[in-house]
């Protein structure tokens, strides 16, 4: 079974493990040239964090969070 292949806009959303390029940046090449190809650890590293179908989830446990640290204070 093949690993689902990411959109490349989620990839380029985490730094590359490999080559450490930033976020929202093309990796690079070992010639320090931007490369069209991501690297297999970037893209593992995108499949970690939270899809975008996620999103939505994270965003309200974040929200939750604040909520309760409202209430807390309060
Ligand atoms: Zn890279």
């Amino acid at each position: 079974m093949k690993p689902q292949k990411l959109p490349l806009k989620h990839i380029l959303s985490v730094r590359c493990p490999m080559c450490g390029a930033p976020p929202n940046e093309r990796c690079k090449l070992s010639s320090g040239h931007p490369s069209f190809q991501t690297h297999f650890d970037r893209d593992a590293a995108a499949a970690k964090v939270s899809a975008p179908e996620n999103f939505s989830q994270a965003t309200m446990r974040v929200v939750w969070e604040g909520f309760r640290g409202i209430f807390q204070k309060g």
